[in-house]
This record gives structure tokens, sequence and C-alpha cells, in this order.
């Protein structure tokens, strides 16, 4: 098959790139680097450096592509509280864009990577995507936003949509921001250099870690699978970790005696996430097969900026 993933160059682009291309897939790529490395993705896969708001780049970039992958996307929630208008003009604007041009050039389906983000605060747990969405920040209402867009514009125009709500996905060559980081790298780096792991709040919300050769086994798995059209499906592990407890794993894998600080001033978020994952299960035969620890092993092996700190 034919793809184009945006935000290719980035954590999770370039894992499904390299995944697609290793089953013998054409892939092209889309980054505009404003974090993505072009350096993670393999030799076949045909990356160009552009803007997920250029259309006639996209024009071009959609010939005789069969499936969109549309990641391209400002990913971190508390930036996205400072600079809101710039997370709606990419998260928002950049999937209007782009189902612009896939109706312009008759593409057949897109699979957007949204996120768990959009439920917020919730009693119940398990999420199952029936659950009203409570979105927190600008960014869980831009991915609720490309949610409404993907499936409107594609109800409208015959277009394929499915929308994956990924849980907190780790793994080898997240990106590491120097202000507001993923935590699992960000707790992985300061084990590793000896340095404290501050902890928002008390450290008991619960967040559902997600390896990523799991998302993207889901991934792959919504581009051919049949009856998903329309469909949010939850991708998770479906096991609820609290901050202490990733803390604990961390400093348990890595041996290290880092300190831990609990930093009250500071917000942890809603207070539990853990995704109910039957729908994944029966419509995308998903799954997830990495255990925590085992995962943080991995990315401990797998990406060169640990291996070497
Ligand atoms: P990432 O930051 O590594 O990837 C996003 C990529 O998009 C980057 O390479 C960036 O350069 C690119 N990009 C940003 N703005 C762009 C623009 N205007 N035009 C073209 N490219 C642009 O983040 P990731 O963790 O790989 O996330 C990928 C997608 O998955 C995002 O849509 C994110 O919202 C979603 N998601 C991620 C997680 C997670 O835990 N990693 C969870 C839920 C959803």
């Amino acid at each position: 098959m034919n793809f184009l993933i945006t935000g290719a160059a980035g954590f999770l682009g370039s894992a499904l790139a390299n995944q697609l291309a290793r089953e013998g897939h054409q892939v092209r790529g889309l980054d505009d680097l404003s974090t993505g490395d072009p350096q993670a993705l393999a030799p076949d896969v045909h990356f160009t450096r552009g803007d997920v708001n250029d259309r006639p780049k996209l024009w071009t970039l959609l010939q005789e592509v069969d499936c969109v992958y549309h990641l391209a996307a400002r990913v971190s929630v508390p930036e996205s509280i400072l600079y809101p208008r710039e997370y709606n003009a990419v998260n928002v604007g950049g999937t209007v864009s782009l189902m612009e041009a896939m109706r312009d050039v008759g593409v057949r389906r897109v699979v957007l990577a949204s996120s768990g983000a959009i439920y917020g605060d919730q009693k119940i747990q398990p999420l199952t995507e029936a659950q009203p969405s409570k979105p927190r920040s600008p960014y869980a209402v831009s991915k609720l936003a490309a949610e409404y867009y993907i499936r409107t514009i594609g109800a409208l125009w015959g277009i394929e949509t499915v929308c994956l709500r990924i849980f907190n996905a780790y793994g080898p060559g997240q990106h590491l921001p120097p202000s507001h980081p993923p935590v699992v790298p960000y707790f992985l780096r300061q084990a590793l250099r000896g340095g404290t792991l501050v902890v928002h709040s008390d450290g008991q919300q619960t967040r559902d870690y997600v390896y990523v050769d799991d998302v993207t086994a889901a991934m792959v798995a919504a581009a051919t699978a049949p009856g998903l059209n329309g469909l949010v499906i939850n991708v998770g592990s479906k096991t609820e970790t609290s901050v202490r407890d990733l803390v604990r794993l961390v400093l348990e894998i890595t041996g290290s005696k880092a300190n831990v600080i609990y930093n009250s001033q500071t917000e942890g978020g809603v207070s539990r996430m853990c995704a109910d994952l039957n729908l994944a299960a029966e419509k995308l035969n998903y799954k997830p097969a990495v255990p925590l620890e085992e995962g943080l092993r991995l990315t401990l092996a797998r990406d060169p900026r640990f291996k070497t700190a």
C-alpha cells in the first residue's frame, strides 16, 4: 500500500513509518521538523519537510496514497495552556487542511492519532469510548476538535476515518524537550544521571502507559481492518500505574539512588487514566503485548541517549 504519514519524523511517526517500510509498503513522510528528527527514519521512507497546513504540498504528496496517518501536532499539555492559538492552528487547522486536500485528491482512508487526554477527569474507569469527553486543556480540546472535523468531513465526502485515542505512549526516541518533558524519558534520564526526579503533586495520580510497539501495531491494523469507518478507539495498556509506582520501577530498573521530590505546588493533572480496550480488541484485534517493566527495559536498551548516559 501507499501511505502518507504527517508528523513522520516524530516519536510515534518514525516508529510507524519504519514499521510500514519494513513490511514492504511505500511510505511518504511529512514533517516540519519543529521537534521531529528525520535521522530517525529508515532510508526507504520518502521524507519531505513541510507544514501540514501547506495544501499545495499536500496535494502533491497525496497522489496515489491509499491511507493517511495524521500525527503532525503540537503535543504538550502544559505548553498548550501557554500557547492555545498555536495549538489550534496546528492541531485543528492542520487537520482541516489535510481533510480538504484529501477530499481534493480523493484519498480513501485517514487514521488520526487522537489522545486519551480528551476524557479529562472521570469517575468511571476504565474509560470507554462512549463516555462523554471532558477536555481540560487546549491540547485536549484541539484533539477532540480534530476528531470531529475528521469524522464530519469524512462522512460528507466519503473518506473512511478512524480516530485512535492513544494513552501515555513511551519508548525509544520519545522527544525530551527541556521544559515539560514527558514523564517516562524524563524519569529515566534523571535516574541515570543521578539527578532529582521531580514528581508533580503527590504522585498518586494514575496513567495508562503503553509501549510504542503496541501503539504501532494498533495503527497498522487501523489502515486495513474492516468496519472501522467513523469509529474512535482507545489504544492503551489497560493497566493503571501511579506515578509513584513508575518512579519505583525506574529506580529499580536503572539501579539508581536518585532523589525523588514530590512537589505539592504543581498540579498532577487528572487523577486517574485507564483505557478500556474492548473495542480495540474487537475491531483491531488489539492486545497490548509489552508490560510496563519490559517496556522500560526495552527503552533503556534501544535508545542510545540512555545507553551512553
Ligand atoms: P512528536 O512531537 O514526537 O511528533 C509530532 C511531530 O509532528 C513532530 O515530529 C513535529 O515536528 C511534527 N509537527 C508539529 N507541527 C507540525 C506542522 N505544523 N507540520 C508538520 N509537522 C508538524 O509527538 P508524538 O508523541 O510522536 O505524537 C504523535 C501524535 O500522536 C500527535 O498527534 C500526538 O498528539 C498523538 N498522541 C501522542 C501520545 C503520546 O503519548 N506520545 C498520546 C496521545 C496522542
